[in-house]
């Protein structure tokens, strides 16, 4: 699309419409979206148009359009996280990355629904209703960046913006088909994304292209001086390594699979598309090893209280006074703040969001912080530690993104042990602040829907993630005959 713009076959006016229309043909099906901005989006591609009329383009994405996931501040657009306790705010700032892709030019078409403040794998605990798989719309579209993921899988956005706090970026792109990458913890600016946890959230691309990931990471990457967290060094040569990559030489590459990343447990179509993917590159020079991270089978217990105890301190601001939703309790004619909070909490919070609120008050409290949340730090340094001496030895880590394709809306809703299970390779690398891709393998032979190749790489070392990565994707399409995600087979019908 960045081409075609250039060479003036088409306008971002042109390009912003044909998402809008898409959008509304397709939407109603699938709800990627829970705002969407015709006004402001083609409003910034009719200013993208006059820049390149005079030759001033803002950057080689300006013009092409974008979608935000619910959780970035967008000033002046609704931004709810898909909780019904901020229905109705209206953010008086952006975040630094939805800044820069304005400051870039890509037109916003509209925010993307999520699980609740992103506590979830399949968008089903979102307020208000799950967002459906393109490929069968009986099928969750990952979580909690689904909204993001089906809105890219759809062809409703050529891009689209999404966190990752324990996968809810590389997991949705699993099981929709397309790119998600989680950049090292600190390359992409925090600030204006409404915090899960503070030391696991990461903004990252979303996208059907290795490439176009790429290109996005580098547009909204780089450090933020209103970020404590925001690394102080370029993370870059990102474009420059997918573009390497493509030409699909892996000779001097070490891969290591990950011994407890597999197995039991897996959807056996989901293995095969790993191992095939495994294959190729070994066909393409790479040297592949299998290496062990003893402690990743504790990754999700310890997420599990890191998690809620960081999700619990960060919801405390949602106190009825400052954001979006105020209920006043019935029956009591001048209600205390504590009663208002009380009735506003319950009724603005769904169970999932309490159900992690209870959990980590619990471990953060005196007398069970050190067995519980002092604990669970301890596992942490020990998964970074096995990280460091897997790098020490392969140039990236490999595994399957998720154990299994897409599953059926409503299977998993009332076990959240079940949900949670989805995130065993995803967690790891948030735990240790390293980046990990996700890129699509090819269908199972069981139900002919995606599955995901996950590549991890050393902090810092974002760019072996997007060369191996899009080397993975040439191989690929080689062996398939054309990219995987190339139509939304769900929408057959549906769309029109
Ligand atoms: N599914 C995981 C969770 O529920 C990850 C969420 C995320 O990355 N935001 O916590």
């Amino acid at each position: 699309m960045a081409a075609a713009l250039a060479d003036g076959s088409t306008t971002s006016v042109e390009l912003t419409q044909a998402h809008l229309d898409r959008i509304a043909e397709v939407d109603g099906a699938v709800h990627a979206f829970l705002h969407v901005d015709p006004e402001g989006a083609l409003a910034a591609a009719a200013r993208s148009d006059e820049r390149r009329a005079e030759g001033a383009t803002a950057s080689a994405l300006d013009g092409v359009p974008i979608a935000v996931k619910d959780v970035l501040a967008t000033e002046g657009l609704p931004t709810t996280c898909g909780s019904r306790i901020l229905e109705g705010w209206i953010p008086p700032y952006d975040a630094t990355v939805v800044a820069r892709i304005k400051a870039a030019g890509l037109p916003i078409l509209g925010k993307t629904n999520m699980d609740e403040f992103a506590m979830g794998s399949s968008t089903e605990h979102s307020a208000y209703g799950p967002t459906h798989n393109p490929w069968d719309l009986d099928r969750i579209p990952g979580g909690s960046g689904g909204g993001s993921a089906a809105a890219v899988a759809a062809f409703e956005a050529p891009l689209a913006l999404g966190t990752d706090t324990g996968g809810s970026i590389r997991q949705p792109g699993a099981v929709t088909g397309t790119v998600g990458v989680k950049p090292t913890y600190g390359a992409v600016s925090r600030y204006g994304l409404v915090a899960l946890a503070n030391s696991l959230d990461q903004v990252g691309p979303v996208t059907r292209t290795v490439l176009d990931a790429a290109l996005l990471q580098e547009l909204v990457g780089g450090h933020d001086p209103r970020d404590s967290t925001s690394v102080d060094q370029p993370v870059g040569g990102l474009v420059e390594a997918a573009r390497r990559g493509a030409d699909g030489d892996m000779s001097g590459v070490r891969v290591g699979v990950i011994t407890e990343l597999a197995g039991d447990g897996w959807q056996p179509g989901v293995m095969a598309r790993f191992r095939e993917s495994l294959d190729l590159l070994v066909d393409a020079g790479a040297e592949v090893v299998e290496v062990s991270c003893p402690h990743f089978v504790h990754a999700l217990a310890a997420y599990y209280l890191i998690l809620p105890a960081e999700a619990s301190s960060n919801l405390a601001k949602f106190d009825a006074m400052r954001y979006g939703l105020r209920v006043l309790p019935e029956g009591i004619d001048s209600p205390s703040a504590e009663e208002v909070m009380r009735a506003t909490r319950d009724a603005g919070f769904g169970d999932e969001v309490k159900r992690r609120i209870i959990l980590g008050t619990y471990a953060l409290s005196s007398g069970y912080y050190d067995a519980y949340y002092g604990q669970a730090g301890k596992v942490r340094t020990l998964i970074a530690r096995d990280f460091d001496a897997a790098f020490e030895d392969v140039d990236v880590l490999a595994s399957p993104t998720a154990p299994t394709t897409a599953f059926r809306l409503g299977e998993k809703l009332d076990d959240p042990l079940a949900m949670y299970l989805n995130d065993l390779a995803t967690i790891p690398a948030n735990l240790a602040g390293v980046p990990g891709i996700s890129v699509p393998s090819g269908l199972a032979d069981e139900d002919q829907l995606p599955a995901g190749f996950q590549i991890l790489a050393p902090a810092l070392a974002d760019e072996r993630c997007y060369r191996v990565g899009a080397a993975l994707e040439t191989l690929l399409e080689k062996k398939w005959g054309g990219p995987i995600l190339d139509r939304a087979p769900g929408l057959e019908g549906a769309a029109r």
